[in-house]
């Protein structure tokens, strides 16, 4: 039984009903009912009626393209003193990090890491705070929304990554400028948003996050899309960034909908293997920057480090010398990393091979052991291929098909490829190596790190001619 203020309305065909049920009883579709308030979506169709009608022409909603100023950034962005983190978040004229009253959702599994990074947000405000306004009354606070974990185990956190980095706060500072929220109640929350003017605001996680308005759970769609609207609709106002922590399932999505990447302004995700020492923090979607950046951070003893370098941490764990290992480059966003994958290509016991990837695209695999097969001769066909991309990065790019082709076969005839050597290209369905982009730029990072061999279309046009001069 619902309240009577609330309604469930299936998000795929937008009926309403009073009480909630698995099927949607007009559309038959399953679990696409969320409980949502009567008095906004009754609200919001009687505006819309009332829309409909011809309005007044009013000039202040029209701008003409003269009257905007170029010259002038609409908000001055707020670098996090992170630079992995800011390089994700974006830059413009305005410098580089967080847009105030941008609201940034970050995703990840349980334990990767999520709540550390934040901390050590919190850490460089502070720091920043303590260095810019020394002596300054008037300073805005830190917000931190603790609903995972408590203020203390938080507290406690701080005050190790402080003595760790060796970073100087100053106790009064650190005393009065942070302050917990530990209320699951998100209106309780925006009322202590009003009241103490934060300078940030950083809710872990909007999962714990309730309005009594709705009757679900804390977690229920209907739940997270009601709580992140009341924030939103605050911090807009004031012009806060806010990060939202939301976990992700096992499935790969954040918690509950897509209906929350739509509402905030960036969807962040912080990744890795959870055995591993690195952390890829990437924006899935970036209303203020780009999409392809890439952050990466290594487990240290109390936090995320940055990694200024990653091709050199990428590399330094490769496997040099053995079948089955090639070094590629791939672009993420500005930076050219280089990273190592690893092919085992063995005799199949069954009678569908199996074709597995960690990190690449099983569409990609499938291609290239076909061009083999037909191209290059190698009887592929009968065999089971694995492919690995080292660190637990996941590539995308068609600049990488060289080195994965080249993997496959050093492994097949159990043949080392040459050391000091990088594969760029594309291959093409007719067995032709391709150029691609940022060509120079990948050139570049190879020779910094002391490679001295290129593998691409400028040297070998066809991928029978590479295998030829790799003596495969
Ligand atoms: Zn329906």
């Amino acid at each position: 039984m619902s309240k009577s203020s609330s309604v469930y309305i299936c998000q795929s065909c937008g009926g309403s009903f009073p009480k909630w049920s698995g099927q949607c009883p007009n559309c038959g579709e399953w679990n696409t009912l969320v409980e949502t308030l009567k008095d906004s979506s009754s609200k919001k169709s009687s505006l819309r009626s009332a829309n409909s009608a011809a309005k007044a022409y009013d000039p202040s909603t029209v701008v003409r393209f003269a009257d905007v100023d170029l010259s002038k950034m609409q908000y001055q962005r707020v670098p996090t003193g992170i630079s992995e983190f800011d390089r994700v978040l974006g830059q413009d004229k305005s410098g580089e990090g967080m847009v105030p009253g941008a609201v940034m959702l970050i995703g990840g599994e349980p334990g990767i890491g999520k709540s550390t990074l934040l901390t050590q947000l919190v850490v460089q405000l502070l720091h920043k705070q303590y260095t810019a306004a020394q002596g300054a009354e008037l300073r805005q606070p830190i917000l931190y929304v603790a609903g995972e974990e408590s203020p203390n185990q938080i507290a406690l956190r701080i005050k190790r990554i402080l003595n760790d980095e060796h970073i100087k706060i100053d106790e009064k500072i650190l005393n009065q400028d942070l302050i917990f929220a530990t209320t699951p109640d998100v209106d309780q929350l925006t009322s202590i948003i009003e009241k103490e003017k934060p300078c940030i605001v950083i809710v872990d996680s909007i999962q714990t996050l309730t309005t009594e308005d709705l009757l679900g759970s804390s977690g229920s769609v209907g739940q997270l899309r009601e709580s992140t609207e009341r924030i939103i609709e605050h911090v807009k106002k004031m012009n806060i960034p806010t990060f939202l922590v939301g976990h992700v399932t096992k499935e790969g999505t954040i918690a509950g909908p897509k209906v929350l990447e739509h509402m905030v302004d960036a969807v962040l995700e912080l990744s890795g293997e959870r055995t591993g020492q690195l952390r890829l923090l990437r924006a899935i979607k970036n209303r203020f920057g780009a999409t392809d950046e890439v952050g990466v951070f290594q487990i240290v003893e109390n936090g995320l480090a940055e990694v200024k370098n990653p091709s050199e941490i990428f590399l330094e764990q490769s496997e040099k010398n053995k079948p089955g290992s090639a070094t590629v480059c791939v672009v993420e966003g500005t930076r050219p990393l280089l990273i190592e994958v690893q092919a085992l290509v063995v005799e199949s016991q069954l009678a569908m091979p199996r074709r597995v990837g960690r990190g690449v695209q099983l569409s990609r695999i499938q291609v290239l052991a076909a061009v083999l097969q037909k191209h290059a001769h190698i009887p592929l066909g009968s065999a089971d291929i694995f492919l690995n991309v080292a660190g637990g990065f996941s590539i995308t790019e068609p600049a990488v098909d060289l080195g994965l082709a080249v993997a496959m076969v050093s492994s097949y005839r159990n043949v080392a490829l040459p050391e000091g050597t990088v594969f760029i290209g594309e291959v093409g369905l007719l067995g032709e190596v391709r150029n691609v982009s940022f060509m120079e730029r990948r050139i570049k990072e190879a020779k910094r790190l002391g490679f001295t061999r290129v593998i691409s279309r400028a040297v070998h046009p066809s991928l029978t001619s590479v295998l030829k001069t790799l003596g495969l």
